[in-house]
C-alpha cells in the first residue's frame, strides 16, 4: 500500500484548498514545496508587524457566496475595499477606476452628463482621424483606448503606465488587450464591481494555515529532484508547478512577464495615504507603489504603528530563474502550451492546476473555483 492517497506539489492556493478539501473527505495528503514557505504568491512576511505581500499585492474579490464563506469559513475576512489613486504625468492625482471622481480632476465636469459629453467629443475627434487615414477598425491598442475614451484620459492615465507594464510602446500592442474600458458614471472610487472583497484578518498567511491544518507539509523539497520517489509515494498526483518543466520542455519554454519588488521600511506611520498608487508617468520607472499596512489597518489605526513598508513595482521581462508570474498567451507561447495539454490527456493520475500548471493568469477566487470542481 502506497504512503499516501494523494501528492500535492506546490503549497500556493491551488493546492492548499485541494488538500484541504481531499483530507476533509478522508485521503491522506502530502504536500511539497520548493519554497521554504507555504502559500504560493499569496505569502506575506512580516515586517514590523505589518504583513508585506512578498509576490505582489493581493486583494480577494468575488460575486461568488459560496467561494467567499468558504474562505471566510477558515479565516474572517476585512472590509479592505480597492480605490487606488494615480499619479499622471501633468503631476494631478487621479481616482481609479476611471468614475466621476475622474473626469471631475480631469475636466472639472460635474455631472455624467457632462462627463459624457467631454468624452463623446474626444472619442469622436479620434475616430474622425482614423476614418481620414482609411482605417475602420482599430489596428492597436492606442487607436483602441483613444476610440474608446479619448485623448486625456489616455494621454495622462492609460499610454505610459500600459508601456512601462508591456514594455513596448502601445502602438505595437495588439487592441484586444483593451477591448472594454470599465467607464463608471458614478462617484464611486471602488475598483472591484464584485459584491464581496477583503483581506484575511491577519493575513493571508492564516488563510493558507487554516487550509494546511492537520495536513503534512514538507517546505525546501523540489519535485523534480528526486521525481521518481516522489511519483511513488501516491497514486494521485496535483501537480501545481510549471507545466513545462513537467514535461522537460521537450515542445520548449513558455514564457512570462515578471515584476520587480523594491521594499523599503520607513519610519513613518502614513506613506502616501493609501494601499495602492499607481505612477502613470513614463518618467517614473516604477508601475506603483504599494504600501502594505492600508491592507489591514484603516482610519486612525494607521497611527499606532511608527513604521510602514512599502514596495515599488517594476515591470519586467522574464528569464530563467525569476519568479515567472504573468503567462504571455501570444500565439508562440499559447500553441507550445496547447501541445503540452495534449500531453496531460495521458497522464490521468496527474491533475494538472493553477496558474503555472494551466498557463493562464487566474485571480484567486477563480483558482478556488477550479478546485471545487474536482470536489463537486
Ligand atoms: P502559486 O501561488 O504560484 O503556487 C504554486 C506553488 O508551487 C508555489 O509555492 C511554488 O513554489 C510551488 N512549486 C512550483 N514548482 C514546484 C516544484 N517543482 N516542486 C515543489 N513545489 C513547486 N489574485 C487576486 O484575486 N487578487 C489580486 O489582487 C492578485 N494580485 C496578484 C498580483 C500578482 C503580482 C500576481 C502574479 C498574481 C496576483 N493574483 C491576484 C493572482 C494570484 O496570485 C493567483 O491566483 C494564485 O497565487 C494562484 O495560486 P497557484 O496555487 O496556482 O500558484
Amino acid at each position: 500500500m502506497l504512503k499516501y492517497d494523494c501528492l500535492i506539489v506546490g503549497s500556493g492556493l491551488f493546492g492548499a484548498t485541494y488538500a484541504h478539501l481531499a483530507h476533509a473527505r478522508g485521503k491522506k495528503c502530502l504536500v511539497i514545496d520548493k519554497r521554504s514557505h507555504a502559500g504560493g504568491n499569496i505569502y506575506c512576511e512580516e515586517v514590523e508587524g505589518i504583513n508585506v505581500h512578498k509576490y505582489g499585492a493581493h486583494i480577494f474579490h468575488t460575486s461568488d457566496e459560496k467561494i467567499w464563506s468558504f474562505v471566510n469559513s477558515i479565516v474572517p475576512f476585512n472590509r479592505y475595499t480597492n480605490s487606488p489613486i494615480a499619479h499622471a504625468p501633468n503631476g494631478k492625482l487621479y481616482n481609479l477606476p476611471f468614475n466621476m471622481n475622474t473626469f471631475h480632476q480631469m475636466w472639472g465636469v460635474k455631472t455624467p452628463i457632462e462627463a459624457q459629453a467631454k468624452i463623446d467629443e474626444q472619442r469622436c475627434k479620434a475616430i474622425e482621424k482614423m476614418r481620414a487615414e482609411g482605417v475602420i477598425e482599430p489596428r492597436n491598442l492606442e487607436e483602441q483606448a483613444l476610440t474608446l475614451i479619448g485623448s486625456d484620459i489616455y494621454e495622462q492615465l492609460i499610454k505610459d503606465y500600459t508601456e512601462k507594464q508591456w514594455g513596448r510602446p502601445c502602438v505595437d500592442l495588439p487592441a484586444f488587450i483593451i477591448r472594454r474600458l470599465p467607464v463608471r458614471m458614478t462617484f464611486d472610487n471602488n475598483y472591484f464591481n464584485d459584491s464581496y472583497q477583503g483581506i484575511p484578518i491577519g493575513g493571508y498567511n492564516k488563510l493558507i494555515e487554516g487550509l494546511l491544518q492537520g495536513i503534512e507539509v514538507r517546505l525546501d523539497t523540489d519535485f523534480f529532484e528526486q521525481r521518481n520517489y516522489w511519483e511513488s509515494v501516491a497514486n494521485q498526483i496535483v501537480f501545481t508547478g510549471k507545466i513545462d518543466e513537467y514535461y522537460g520542455y521537450r515542445f520548449g519554454k513558455l514564457e512570462y512577464r515578471t515584476v520587480r519588488f523594491e521594499q523599503v521600511k520607513m519610519n513613518t506611520p502614513n506613506y502616501q495615504g493609501n494601499a495602492v498608487m499607481n505612477y502613470t508617468s513614463k518618467d517614473v520607472p516604477y508601475t506603483r507603489i504599494i504600501e502594505h499596512k492600508h491592507f489591514e489597518k484603516f482610519g486612525m489605526e494607521i497611527y499606532e504603528n511608527p513604521w510602514t513598508v512599502i514596495s515599488k513595482e517594476y515591470s519586467t521581462e522574464w528569464y530563467d530563474g525569476m519568479e515567472p508570474f504573468y503567462p504571455v498567451n501570444d500565439e508562440r507561447n499559447t500553441a507550445i502550451y496547447e501541445k503540452y495539454r495534449a500531453l496531460t490527456m495521458h497522464d490521468t493520475h496527474v491533475v494538472f492546476g493553477g496558474r503555472l500548471a494551466e498557463y493562464k493568469y487566474y485571480d484567486m477566487a477563480p483558482i478556488i473555483s477550479r478546485v471545487f470542481k474536482y470536489f463537486k
